[in-house]
């Protein structure tokens, strides 16, 4: 009997701590999202809370609608209640250093969230996607999906860019740049606008309406007698905005089919558009698996340990190269949406369909 009850007690104290009614007996973890507008980030947020409160952390959990000084009035007040860790997904990656001045003064320990933080010391790690391989990844579909490596061609081709003050934007177009530029190099691949680099092809705020109205013009300007043939386009969002404008030029019917449209964060109104032939393709990037990280390198320094990290030379934010975890990003089109998302529990068909 009084072994059972030993037993019954190790094992009531092995259980990790789900649903504690008091869950602040390992701290406050306050988590600065970007935005509501896009579900990715909504997804993060949630997912963080929930890894965090079933590790025993309390939360504080805000999101800045896109807004610099809005972020930063809610980190600064984030900061005064001295919470253990500080997790930052950045709008504008650069304008953070005097906060973070605060937040180590005090002891905080801060991890950049998807984007990374420049232009100061006080960012202790950096939890991430592998985002130059993301634009590989857009690019290689493009690419792959035209026929290029079997000498097809030559095709038009127009770039489109995420925010420039969004560091991962310049890894997504440097990596598809990658992949591209031979083929632009050798003819095969035309950008008819002449619309190369971020300074140009950048869309502020990753705003669908501005890829939309950017697309709008290009159309116009360049292709009153041409095919557009593809659009690398870095996120989603700007996919859907990209693929109506050239639905109001007639393209996406039976005779006149819709380019060639990369995506990335397997949205649900992308994944739909990806079922009606519509978008090509996107890149999914696991929420679940980037919180679960996150929370192991929040959980690794409670205990004063070093944090799991497998990237110490690729995010020079300017001041330190910050140890990152990267995750592999992967590619989702028509042939494979199911597996990845639908069998991995991350939407249910009912969703997408
Ligand atoms: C993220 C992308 C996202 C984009 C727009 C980037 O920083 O890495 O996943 O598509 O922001 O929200």
């Amino acid at each position: 009997m009084k072994r059972l009850f030993l037993k019954t007690l190790i094992a009531v104290m092995a259980l990790p701590m789900i649903g504690l009614a008091h869950a602040d007996s390992k701290g406050l973890v306050a988590v600065s999202m970007p935005t509501k507008s896009s579900a990715r980030w909504i997804a993060d947020g949630n997912n963080m809370v929930k890894y965090l409160q079933a590790n025993g952390y309390t939360t504080d959990l805000q999101y800045g609608d896109d807004d610099i000084p809005n972020q930063l009035a809610q980190i600064e007040n984030m900061v005064t209640k001295k919470p253990k860790v500080l997790v930052i997904a950045a709008i504008d990656g650069t304008t953070l250093t005097d906060v973070l001045k605060k937040a180590h003064d005090a002891g905080i320990k801060v991890i950049a969230y998807d984007r990374l933080i420049k232009g100061t010391p006080d960012v202790d790690y950096y939890a991430t996607f592998d985002n130059y391989k993301v634009g590989v990844l857009q690019a290689q579909s493009i690419v792959d999906k035209l026929g290029l490596k079997q000498g097809k061609g030559p095709f038009n081709i127009e770039l489109f860019g995420g925010s420039p003050d969004d560091n991962n934007a310049f890894f997504f177009y440097n990596g598809a740049m990658s992949v591209l530029d031979p083929y632009i190099k050798s003819g095969k691949l035309v950008v008819r606008s002449k619309q190369f680099g971020m300074n140009k092809v950048g869309t502020l705020r990753w705003d669908g309406a501005v890829a939309q109205a950017r697309m709008d013009n290009l159309l116009s300007a360049y292709y009153g007698n041409a095919k557009l043939d593809a659009v690398l386009s870095p996120y989603d969002g700007l996919s859907i905005g990209i693929l109506s404008s050239v639905k109001g030029v007639g393209y996406c019917t039976a005779q006149q089919p819709c380019p060639i449209v990369s995506g990335q964060d397997a949205e649900i109104p992308s994944v739909k558009s990806i079922l009606h032939n519509e978008q090509y393709s996107t890149v999914f990037k696991d929420t679940r698996q980037l919180a679960k990280v996150t929370v192991a390198m929040i959980d690794a320094m409670a205990q004063g340990k070093q944090p799991e990290v497998n990237d110490t030379k690729t995010y020079n934010n300017g001041v330190k190269v910050v140890p990152s975890y990267l995750l592999n990003p992967v590619l989702v089109d028509g042939s494979n949406w199911k597996p990845i998302l639908v069998d991995s529990g991350y939407y249910t068909e009912a969703q997408v369909k």
